[in-house]
């Protein structure tokens, strides 16, 4: 019995020394490339002309009655004036849905990079505002207004990177394309026409950039140094409406179970029966590159997935959501619902809907026989309403993530850059099925409030920040 205890005591001893073994020696790669030397452009113009940007009200609606087309046109015919060395330099064609597509010619006739933005903006609630949202006033180094992070600073951070370095004398090795959409916000078709152009071309880019992650701080278990997460994938969404009919009736003499008795049911069932969690190559990238800039008992944690990732499952995800749940599983959250228009009447329909991210391991077609399953009432009817798959999930041994990789490292010094999974939706997933080879990253560091901003009230960027976006582009533009 004692040789026994003893036997097992020295397992146990072998098996945490195993485990602290692979955590100390869960070191940080260090694989990134950082140049040295300083970018030097003129900061004030970058600013002046994101302010003409953010003065044009380009507000996108679903409902296109809403819009005011003279002020897309108005900053489509700001651009000759802003940037005149691109205009001189490169080719310059519109595509149908307020998609504009420049080409800068390279020396030689290799793989093009893509550089995406869009130059549409979300609608404000004005009366939440403190400053005006398409005046770009300027105070105390932070410029105010719509559109000022998403996304006219990359917008705007492209087209001055490239006038800056066309003033040098610079010419790329390889063509640079600047695809811009003028419809993202309402799932418009700009940025596909111009993924459909590069297909019929057969032209096959070498890299993909677009909006995502940033720079970020305090959003990884054990990290304190900022983030630079480059998106290698993005979820897919989908919206999904529960209903169920009845009689009606009045409510005076009700049967055990209404149509909201019922549907709350269907969403009780729904919320304490959570998607199986998968760990997806873009996740399992982001744990080993930052799990291994983690304090010692994440270290244990992350080196040891195998052993842990339930564990993270149970404490880091189903207790408290946020963003590491958003990562490891597709989630829904429930946002509408709808009875009776009168207290005292029993309807005779109810619905509700969720919206849900889906998980790269998961389709549309998956997570709806999941739903049924999981609700599991034929009294409950299930419908999608709309729905987009994850998508594509892109490379990262490959020359295209290296160079924005280099760029994130050399203009954030100090950051630590790691693939990520986008869990927001974004133009960039077009280009899934012509390239394995886009990179979703917003070039800002921003604050956990800053972030709030967007799609929010007072959306505003510091100057520096706004110029750190054209310091990573003509980062990148020398790469390419
Ligand atoms: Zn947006």
């Amino acid at each position: 019995m004692g040789y026994v205890l003893l036997a097992l005591a020295v397992l146990l001893l072998c098996f945490i020394a195993f485990l602290v073994i692979k955590a100390a020696t869960f070191n940080p790669k260090n694989n990134v490339t950082v140049q040295e030397n300083e970018e030097v452009f003129d900061r004030d113009v970058v600013i002046s002309r994101l302010a003409e940007l953010v003065r044009c009200k380009t507000v996108s609606y679903n409902d296109k009655a809403l819009e005011d087309n003279a002020e897309f046109e108005k900053l489509i015919a700001l651009l000759p004036k802003l940037y005149p060395n691109v205009f001189t330099t490169c080719e310059y064609k519109e595509l149908p849905d307020r998609a504009l597509l420049f080409r800068w010619q390279g020396k030689n006739d290799g793989e093009p990079a893509v550089l995406m933005a869009h130059y549409d903006v979300v609608p404000v609630n004005e009366d939440m505002w403190d400053k005006p949202p398409f005046e770009a006033i300027l105070e105390d180094g932070v410029l105010w207004g719509r559109g000022t992070l998403d996304t006219k600073v990359t917008f705007g951070g492209v087209l001055s990177a490239a006038e800056h370095l066309i003033e040098q004398g610079f010419t790329p090795e390889n063509d640079i394309y600047f695809a811009f959409s003028g419809g993202e916000e309402v799932n418009g078709n700009g940025a596909l026409n111009i993924v459909n152009y590069f297909e019929e071309k057969g032209i096959n880019p070498a890299m993909v950039v677009d909006e995502g992650g940033a720079v970020v701080e305090n959003v990884f278990p054990g990290v304190k140094a900022p983030c630079g997460l480059i998106g290698i994938a993005e979820k897919g969404m989908m919206n999904v409406e529960y209903s169920t009919k009845t009689a009606g009736g009045h409510a005076s003499a009700p049967k055990p179970h209404t149509p909201v008795g019922i549907l709350s049911k269907a969403c009780c069932k729904v919320e304490a029966h959570p998607f199986k969690y998968h760990i997806t190559p873009p996740v399992a990238k982001l744990f080993d590159t930052l799990g291994r800039h983690s304090s010692f008992v994440f270290k244990i944690v992350f080196s040891n997935l195998w052993l842990f990732k339930g564990l993270i499952d149970t404490f880091l995800c189903k207790k408290s959501g946020g963003e590491i749940n958003a990562l490891m599983r597709t989630t829904v959250a429930f946002t509408q619902m709808e009875g009776s228009s009168a207290p005292n009447v029993i309807p005779p329909k109810a619905a509700m809907v969720s919206n849900m991210r889906l998980n790269p391991m998961d389709n549309i077609e998956s997570a709806m026989e999941y739903l049924k399953k999981t609700v599991n009432d034929n009294t409950v009817e299930i419908k999608l309403l709309h729905g987009m798959n994850p998508s594509r999930i892109s490379v990262t041994d490959c020359e295209g993530y290296d160079k924005v990789a280099t760029a994130v490292a050399s203009t954030w010094r100090g950051c630590i850059v790691s693939p990520y999974l986008m869990v927001q939706c974004s133009d960039s997933r077009h280009w899934g099925k012509i390239s394995d080879k886009v990179y979703r990253f917003s070039a800002m560091d921003l604050t956990a409030e800053e972030r709030a901003t967007i799609h929010g009230n007072n959306e505003r960027i510091r100057v520096d920040c706004a110029c750190r976006a054209v310091e990573f582009y003509i980062r990148l533009m020398k790469q390419c």
